[in-house]
């Protein structure tokens, strides 16, 4: 009985195999033939996936972008002190606004106004008129000029007030401060850059207008020389009283 057995058992063994055999070459048989049909279809399918991962990514891209400028926007913008494009320039001030170009009037957007800048022009005895020409005239410059000034406005010899610059715009005029300020050149009749009277009534009286008008306390005001250590306004920077005098001038304006 168990000999019997142990002839049969193999047999038996072997038509498992056997079967087991047969059924995995049929498996894979089926596979290959699988493999092959999605190779096949496979690649109309790459370039299917392909442009649909494209378009995934490029709706990504573009949220992400949104996303991103809000993101980056978030919390930083705290609103305009002033709508500086709003405001009323009064009668007493001429507008002259020069041309716009890359050299004195590049209209790139003056988004905050945080202080008053003093200047001199540093010619003795050329007037509001020309100073304003001369920034208007850096606009013709060749390539190879390079050379930027501006200022939103120019008080002359006599009292009068040029803008040449809207106040919604950058001048070229304090350095990095270019960007949160608004600048006044003053004229003055000979090398030690004192004003005369009339231009330092003018001066006085459209600094403390630009402070209200922009919404910032009158004490905002400042020299070239507080950004940059340029001697300008020379007489103020000479003169430490002198200007202190005049800050006190254009609070009691
Ligand atoms: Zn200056």
């Amino acid at each position: 009985m168990r000999d019997e057995m142990m002839e049969r058992m193999p047999e038996a063994e072997i038509r498992r195999r056997d079967r087991l055999e047969t059924e995995q070459s049929g498996q894979s048989r089926r596979r290959g033939n699988q493999r092959r049909r999605r190779q096949k279809k496979g690649g109309g399918c790459r370039e299917g996936c392909l442009s649909f991962f494209c378009g995934i990514l490029v709706i990504a891209a573009a949220f992400f972008a949104g996303m991103g400028a809000g993101w980056y926007r978030w919390g930083r913008e705290t609103g305009p002190k002033a709508d500086l494009s709003s405001i009323q320039i009064p009668d007493w001030v001429q507008q002259e606004f020069i041309r716009k170009n890359i050299y004195s009037r590049p209209a790139v957007s003056l988004q905050e106004v945080n202080d008053i800048v003093v200047h001199y022009v540093a010619n003795p005895g050329s007037t509001a008129e020309q100073n304003r020409n001369y920034f208007d005239g850096l606009a013709d410059q060749g390539q190879e000029g390079g050379t930027s000034a501006s200022a939103h406005f120019v008080i002359g010899l006599e009292g009068e007030i040029i803008q040449c610059v809207p106040i919604d715009e950058i001048a070229y005029a304090s350095n990095y401060r270019n960007y949160d300020t608004i600048s006044i050149e003053c004229c003055h009749p000979d090398d030690t850059g004192k004003f005369t009277e009339a231009t330092y009534q003018s001066l006085v009286r459209l600094t403390a207008w630009l402070c209200d008008a922009v919404n910032i306390d009158r004490s905002r005001v400042i020299r070239h020389y507080d950004v940059s250590g340029k001697a300008c306004p020379l007489y103020f920077v000479e003169h430490e009283d002198a200007w202190e005098q005049f800050k006190r001038d254009v609070k009691n304006q």
